[in-house]
């Protein structure tokens, strides 16, 4: 029983009944004014769901202890916890209304999860500012879980401030023996029951990242802690970092271990999903690409370039001064060897404030490093860039493992800085993974470092590594992190190696992306090569020379100026129109998402920007953007474009685009719920505001208006109709264009329809491919499969431009199958007369348009809708339109 230190602090709380020896007090967890629990605005507390209780509106960011007795719970996201008293009341304390959502941000647990504590000792420190700004209260809730075996005789008065540790807040009692009995046997239970099971691991790999991710989401809302044993090692279930760690390979058999009052139903969920057969699942596979990652032996003996869909095989027996590696990305190169100086960023060991304040930084830094990867999630699944979604995805959850946060707060609890307590739980968590001798976990190790860099950035650190390099700098490393190479200078860069890594690795799939030729998994020998030696990089065939004749140079810079020239060539004439060669023009336009990329589009040749998504200028925002804002961000990207048009989009948000100031309820099935032009039904001053911030746009033939997911020709009239009242009363007296983007399957068989009333039409392929297929364009096992080329899809295409050439219309391709070179002669074959793709892409789009003729893309495209598969398509078209 716990009893209050001060008798006369006592006088704010109002007695209902006089006390008796066995109730008991608890002392006010947080200080400021108490709120009647009616009064907190949130009905799930108010309404008592949770039980009996009382609010604090706290004036300090510190949860305390209110009773001795044990933590049974600490909430992941670190904004409330439950404290079992030692008479059994189950005590949950919640810090603001809706916190749960801030996952994490701005909370600091100061203690375990079954930790004995005493009344008044500090559970939770949060920072008051920031969840004042980012929740909707701070009112805080203390509420009895059990009240049923307890109740309130006695409470603080309303308005009356309490002291956290100090001022009595409640007074509770056994609502009889009886019951008292029955809660304290219950929770005796509840804490000790325990479960126990073996299972051998089904898992193809073993326990690799995505099935310890699963198993994670399997144990998750079962009130137990479970872990996972394996040769002496053991792990909690809720970090996928420990569970690599373990180390335990496909076959092996594995102990789980539950404790708590659903223990078994949690071993159970945890056993049926380690016993989970996974077939041909291969981690971190990029899109398109079927082979696993050749382990770095195999690479060495068969030098097989295992990256590229045109593998071919390097010389059995390799020429000397010669290495082979892996393609990460095709090219030739030639320059000198630079090392990439990964020198660790060195923050101080010991820090400069307290505890608190070090743990607190280190939230700080990991909530900024989450929200930046966030939003490149975001960005990249919009992009339709599954690949680097999931790589930083999975940066995400390692982000929150609590294996290495709790590693890193006992080190900083030990008076180290956040800097040094960071970089320790990681570097150690790294020497487990390398210890394992497997190549897909030294891959995750390569993630590891990264978030580690991303994170001690964060905190203020700088790193050693900026430096200058020299002209036509070949970098070699052990393996670049994503973060290192979106920091690069690349106009001195002409290649990279990497000693490891695979074809699965996160910087190969970056490097891709960054058009540099690529090479990895080359093994130790790389770094016997001396710093400044002249190396020709032949990336396509998986070589690299080094100090070679100056024959092999010559010849490699040959090959070099013949790509450079291509590539020149595209953009020298970027800036014409592009037609085919019997004269059937394309319009080659940008999908654009900031003033930057506008920018970006002009130098490339863009005759236009096809698309811009209006829903990223707004992202960050934690209000609707105001008529005034949308004007002023629609005017600088119009003069930017310098006379070229712009089909602005309405705000496509909902789904997978969430933006922070869009408040409504979860869906349980966003992607067919309310998403673009539907959001209207709900938020119609949404649409309104961007329509009028619109229309005021000069000039206004510079604009033409884009709905997204429209589903028929009803929505489109409706909207269309607003459109012109708006026109009206801004006094515009100009017609203004309206288009309808076709991403429903709905909207391409009535295309038709629509084209009555629309100007346009322009096909989203990546939501149009979505929905055709039932794929979620987010889910990077079904990216292979989730193929625009589909030929389902390509009948789509055809019957919406058939339905636009009724009325005379004309048809766009915005979604990402426009910039890929082997779609590009289907899409025009099909009648498409606009291809918007991305700024960089548009000169060689331009340049693959120009050697096509038209008649026969017609005859080629209609033979492509009688293949039966994606794959077919694909190679029909590589058949006939041979890539450069
Ligand atoms: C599409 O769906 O193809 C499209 C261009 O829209 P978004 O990718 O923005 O959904
Ligand atoms: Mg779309």
């Amino acid at each position: 029983m716990s009893h209050p230190a001060n008798p006369a602090a006592t006088s704010t709380a109002t007695p209902a009944v006089a006390r008796s020896a066995g109730d008991i007090v608890l002392f006010a967890p947080l200080t400021g004014p108490a709120v009647p629990l009616s009064d907190v605005p949130d009905p799930v507390f108010s309404g008592g769901m949770f039980g009996d209780g009382i609010g604090v509106d706290p004036l300090e960011g510190k949860l305390v202890a209110p009773c001795d007795g044990v933590v049974t719970h600490i909430a992941r996201t670190g904004h409330a916890a439950t404290i079992v008293s030692a008479e059994g009341a189950h005590v949950l304390l919640h810090i603001g209304i809706d916190t749960v959502g801030l996952n994490g941000k701005g909370f600091a647990p100061m203690i375990e999860q079954g930790a004995q504590v005493r009344a008044g000792d500090v559970l939770i420190e949060f920072d008051q500012d920031l969840i004042a700004r980012a929740a909707p209260s701070l009112v805080s809730v203390v509420a009895i879980a059990n009240s049923d075996a307890f109740e309130i005789v006695e409470r603080s008065s309303a308005g009356g401030r309490v002291k956290a540790g100090e001022t009595p807040l409640l007074v509770l009692r056994a609502r009889d023996g009886a019951a008292g009995a029955a809660a304290r046997a219950a929770s005796a239970v509840a804490v000790t029951e325990e479960a126990r099971r073996q299972v051998t691991l089904a898992h193809a790999g073993g326990l690799h990242a995505r099935p310890a991710a699963r198993v994670r989401e399997a144990a998750r809302g079962f009130d137990a802690r479970v872990e996972v044993r394996y040769e002496g090692r053991k792990a909690p279930v809720e970090s996928v970092v420990g569970l690599l760690g373990l180390g335990a390979g496909e076959g092996a058999t594995v102990e789980i271990l539950g404790t708590g009052a659903q223990a078994a139903a949690a071993v159970e969920a945890v056993a049926n999903e380690l016993m989970r057969e996974a077939h041909g699942e291969h981690e971190g596979k990029p899109a398109r690409q079927s082979s696993p990652a050749p382990r770095q032996a195999d690479v060495a003996a068969r030098g097989v370039n295992a990256a590229s869909p045109s593998a071919s095989h390097a010389a059995a027996v390799l020429a000397p001064n010669t290495l082979a590696g892996v393609c990460a990305a095709p090219g030739v190169a030639v320059g000198k060897l630079v090392r990439w100086d990964d020198a660790d960023i060195v923050p101080p060991e010991l820090a400069e404030g307290t505890s608190a304040s070090e743990s607190r930084r280190l939230d700080k830094a990991i909530a900024a490093v989450d929200a930046e990867l966030n939003s490149t999630v975001r960005d990249a699944s919009q992009r339709g860039a599954v690949g680097a979604a999931g790589i930083f995805t999975v940066h995400r959850v390692l982000l929150e493992d609590p294996t290495l946060v709790d590693a890193a707060r006992d080190l900083i609890s030990l008076g180290k800085s956040a800097g040094f307590a960071w970089r320790e739980a990681i570097r150690s968590q790294i020497a487990v993974l390398s210890n394992l001798d497997d190549a897909l976990l030294a891959e995750r190790a390569a993630d590891l470092r990264d978030i580690s860099k991303r994170v001690l950035r964060a905190l203020g650190y700088a790193n050693a590594a900026v430096r200058e390099l020299p002209d036509e700098a070949v970098l070699s490393a052990d393996e670049f992190t994503p973060s290192d190479l979106s920091s690069l200078d690349r106009t001195r860069v002409t290649a990279l190696v990497m000693a490891r890594g695979g074809a699965t690795s996160h910087a190969a799939i970056i490097a891709r992306q960054l058009g540099l030729p690529a090479l990895v998994a080359m093994g130790d020998a790389l770094h016997r090569v001396e710093e400044g030696t002249q190396v020709i990089v032949d990336a396509t065939h998986g070589r690299f020379e080094y100090a070679p004749s100056a024959r092999d140079v010559e010849r490699a810079r040959n090959e070099c100026r013949r790509l450079a020239g291509v590539r020149e060539t595209n953009r020298r004439a970027s800036h014409q129109v592009a037609a085919t060669r019997d004269g059937r023009g394309i319009e080659v336009a940008s999908n654009i998402a900031t003033l930057d990329d506008a920018k970006t589009a002009v130098d490339n040749g863009a005759d236009a920007v096809g698309l811009l998504r209006t829903e990223l200028l707004f992202i960050h925002r934690q209000t609707a953007p105001s008529v005034d804002e949308h004007r002023q961000s629609y005017q600088t990207i119009v003069d930017a474009l310098a006379g070229r048009t712009a089909i602005i989009r309405t705000l496509d948000v909902g789904a997978d685009k969430e933006v922070d100031y869009l408040t409504l309820p979860p869906e349980p099935n966003p992607a067919l719920g309310l998403r673009g032009i539907r959001l209207a039904q709900v938020r119609p001053d949404l649409l309104e505001d961007q329509l009028r911030g619109l229309l005021a746009v000069q000039p206004l033939n510079a604009v033409r208006i884009l709905l997204p997911m429209v589903t028929d020709a009803g929505e489109l009239v409706r909207v269309r109709r607003r459109i012109d009242e708006l026109a009206r009363e801004a006094g515009r007296t100009e017609p203004i264009e309206v288009g309808v983007m076709i991403e429903v399957p709905s909207a391409a068989l009535l295309a038709d329809q629509l084209a009555q009333h629309a100007d346009f039409l322009s096909i989203g392929t990546n939501d149009l491919t979505q929905y055709t297929l039932a794929m979620d364009r987010c889910q990077p096992e079904l990216a292979a499969q989730a193929d625009g080329l589909h030929p389902a899809v390509l009948r789509l295409v055809d019957a919406t431009v058939r339905g636009a050439q009724k009325h005379g219309k004309w048809v766009g391709v915005c979604g990402a199958l426009a910039g890929d070179p082997l779609a590009v002669p289907l899409l025009v074959g099909l009648g498409v007369t606009e291809l918007s793709v991305d700024p960089v892409s548009v000169p060689a789009i331009k340049a693959r348009v120009r050697n096509l003729d038209y008649q026969q893309c017609r005859q080629r495209a209609q033979d492509a809708l009688a293949l039966d598969s994606a794959q077919a398509v694909r190679t029909a078209s590589r058949s006939h339109w041979p890539l450069d």
